[in-house]
């Protein structure tokens, strides 16, 4: 039997993957080496978004991992899991593009859109040829959608929609928006190419997170769309949730992605770094926060990977993704300011990942449900009592 890798896979997790997984985890992984690591600071300094990845990333199957038919790869859970996972460890702002382009807007169009809506937006999404935006949250109604004011009128046999949205990802780049907003008959969903008079995308800047993806203000002053523009299977909260849970599912992979590259990467410097007349990495004090890190890591990956497989199997509730999603990412956060100590000065050095993934990483715990969010969904799961109000 082979000495296993204990710096890099302490716990075998390979030997849970099936052969065809590990081919497309290290196909990711080679993407993310030759096309993210070696530009990722510069984007995150000038606070660009690399939009001409997106055609890249569609020919290999990321946008719309788990979607079937309609040009989308049809992967499984557990295979777009691993995606979110290598991507997030090169910059979760490229994860983000890949939640919000595959997880949101191509999953409401999916799962609620005619025939006619799904040949229209779906082959170019899936192409990266066309971006998406998905609009839920407003300047006033975040954590409690249900709290929305965007409003669309029938008017004639058209839709009039007028309104605001805030934080939504890829906005200002993109093609098709799914906006969500109150109607007589509740919350619907539509598609407005945002081409559309009266529809304005602002970026969010400056921001201290993300800085390598676009979040947006988007303005929707009287938004006039045809008759088809709405989504016909979402009516109610019901229809951005279920998007939701497909991207907060991502995340849990995603953000183990985050917290592994932080702790490379200050595994790499103690092993270098000498003070004392030793590697740093001699010291307790040093080995206890790796371990710390390598448990934490083992943990999150084994939850994220069972949750992968009940995904598959169709056995997941909403609530155990809450638990992957509320889990992973605040112990990625903790990961990730660990490691930054290790690098000492140079931790602050936009040189060193892990203060970027510890940045960025305040991001993830806010969108898709904050911790508090998630707490209150496991807290209501556990003893039949809603504390959200
Ligand atoms: C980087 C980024 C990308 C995003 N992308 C998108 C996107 O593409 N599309 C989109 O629609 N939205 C997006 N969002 C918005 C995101 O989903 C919201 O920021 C999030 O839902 C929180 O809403 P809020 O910011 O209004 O905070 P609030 O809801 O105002 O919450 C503020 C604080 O109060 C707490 N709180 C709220 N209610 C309760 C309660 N009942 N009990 C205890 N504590 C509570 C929250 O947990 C939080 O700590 C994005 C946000 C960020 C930061």
């Amino acid at each position: 039997m082979s000495t296993p890798d204990l710096a890099r896979d302490y716990l075998g997790l390979d030997a849970l993957l099936s052969d065809a997984e590990l081919a497309w985890r290290d196909t990711v992984r080679d993407f993310v080496a030759t096309r993210i690591r070696p530009d990722i600071r510069k984007w995150y300094e000038q606070a660009t978004f690399p939009a001409e990845l997106a055609p890249e990333m569609g020919r290999l199957g990321l946008l719309g991992t788990h979607l079937s038919g309609y040009g989308c790869p049809g992967r499984s859970a557990v295979e777009y899991g691993l995606a979110a996972l290598e991507v997030e460890a090169g910059d979760s702002g490229l994860r983000t593009f890949v939640s919000v382009q595959g997880s949101l807007a191509m999953t409401a169009i999916h799962r609620f859109g005619t025939e006619a809506q799904k040949e229209r937006w779906l082959p170019p999404m899936a192409a990266g040829e066309a971006i998406g935006c998905f609009g839920l949250t407003e300047p006033e109604a975040g954590s409690d959608p249900g709290g929305m004011t965007t409003t669309a009128r029938r008017d004639g046999d058209d839709w009039v929609i007028d309104g605001a949205k805030r934080w939504i990802g890829l906005a200002s780049i993109a093609d098709v928006a799914v906006i969500w907003a109150r109607t007589e008959d509740g919350v619907r969903g539509f598609l407005v190419p945002t081409g559309t008079a009266g529809f304005t995308a602002t970026p969010i800047e400056p921001k201290l997170a993300m800085r390598a993806s676009i979040q947006c203000d988007i303005t929707l002053a009287g938004v006039r769309v045809p008759a088809d523009a709405i989504l016909p299977g979402a009516a109610g909260l019901r229809g951005p949730f279920t998007c939701l849970n497909e991207a907060r599912y991502g995340i849990i992979w995603g953000a183990m992605g985050a917290a592994r590259d932080a702790y490379e990467a200050a595994l790499g410097y103690a092993l270098e770094r000498r003070q004392f007349g030793k590697p740093i990495a001699s010291f307790q004090l040093t080995q206890e926060k790796l371990v710390d890190m390598v448990l934490e890591i083992g943990k999150g990956l084994l939850v994220a990977l069972h949750i992968g497989r009940m995904k598959d199997a169709g056995t997941l509730v909403p609530e155990q993704i809450s638990f992957g999603k509320l889990n992973n990412v605040r112990t990625a956060i903790a990961i990730a300011r660990q490691a930054r100590t290790i690098l000492g000065g140079n931790g602050v050095a936009l040189e060193y990942s892990p203060m970027r993934h510890a940045s960025n990483l305040e991001g993830v715990r806010t969108y898709e449900g904050t911790d508090e969010v998630h707490t209150l969904i496991m807290g209501r799961a556990i003893t039949g009592i809603s504390a959200f109000t």
